[in-house]
């Protein structure tokens, strides 16, 4: 099913993101991911893309092991780095013929070695494949405390409708531990005439690592109930303990404030959705 269409039919959408290996085979700890989250029964689950636009057959495989394995509804990621017109005709008839109606449109993570041919940001592939494949649903991925690269973050809004104009249909946002700056996200974007639904992506904050990496690679305010955590460090299985309890938290707090939908980062630990999720189907 098209996520454009889950929006329309349910108040609240619930989904979860994995990752395929690096390299083909490998496949042990993304099936075991999927068997956990299919046991919970999300609307949808999205599979990454490898940074620098590396691995479009990973995804397209775990995309189809998701659909015609577990019958979970399956959202593919695409990338704009490193992809040719060719590349990406070959990537769409391989979509199509797997059978996945939805993909996530991204300018994708730059490394030393990427470059740019035929697209350079998101909203050209978006404007591409809203022409040429419009059997497609597009989704797109915004920033709540601006994109690294965006000077403002009105500018990075100004950026994000011109992305929208070119046919994507739903948010995602990248993570964030600070529920206010979510909540002033939808006010602004509101504001800017952008009314897709925006999914919140929560990344439960598992061990001291993950709270450090990830609020590296995103810049995202940390919170004093995040800051405490840190200081206290407790170890690795309380640390786990209290990163669910305060994902379902910030999950509980953003549903109250009138989310569409929450996407939950995984890093392929099953477990995480299982605890979570059921908490907030209906
Ligand atoms: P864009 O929308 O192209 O924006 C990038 C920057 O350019 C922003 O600063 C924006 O303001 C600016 N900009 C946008 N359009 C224009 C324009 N027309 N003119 C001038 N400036 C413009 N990375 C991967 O490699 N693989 C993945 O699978 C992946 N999945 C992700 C999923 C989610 C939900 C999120 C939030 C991120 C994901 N990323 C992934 C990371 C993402 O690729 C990076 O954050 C990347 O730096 C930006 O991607 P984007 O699609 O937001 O880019």
């Amino acid at each position: 099913m098209k996520t454009c269409d889950l929006f329309k039919q349910k108040e609240l959408v619930l989904s979860a993101e994995v990752f395929p290996p690096k390299k083909t085979g490998n496949l042990e700890g993304v099936i075991r991911a999927l068997k956990s989250i299919k046991s919970v029964g999300p609307d949808f689950v999205s599979v990454t893309y490898g940074a620098g636009g590396e691995g479009a057959d990973t995804t397209a495989d775990v995309a189809s092991i998701a659909i015609d394995a577990f019958g979970i509804n399956t959202v593919a990621h695409m990338t704009a780095v490193n992809m040719t017109v060719g590349k990406l005709e070959s990537q769409v008839e391989m979509l199509n013929r797997k059978g996945i109606e939805n993909i996530l449109v991204l300018r994708g993570d730059v490394c030393p070695t990427s470059r740019f041919f035929d697209f350079h940001h998101a909203s050209d592939l978006a404007e591409y494949l809203s022409t040429r494949h419009p059997e497609f649903n597009l989704i797109g991925a915004c920033y709540p405390e601006k994109h690294p690269e965006a000077k403002t973050l009105e500018e990075d809004i100004d950026n994000l409708k011109r992305k929208i104009d070119c046919g994507i249909t739903h948010l995602i946002t990248q993570l964030f531990l600070d529920n206010d700056k979510f909540f002033r996200f939808l006010e602004l974007t509101a504001k800017k005439g952008i009314t897709v639904p925006i999914e919140a992506g929560i990344m439960p904050m598992f061990s001291a690592k993950t709270l450090e990496h990830s609020v590296s690679l995103s810049d995202a305010s940390v919170p004093a109930e995040f800051r405490k955590l840190k200081e206290e460090n407790p170890d690795e299985k309380e640390f786990f303990e209290r990163g669910i309890e305060l994902a379902v938290e910030q999950i509980n707090a953003l549903i109250k404030g009138g989310a569409r939908g929450i996407h939950l980062y995984t890093m392929n630990k099953g477990e995480i959705a299982e605890r979570i999720l059921p908490k907030f189907k209906k």
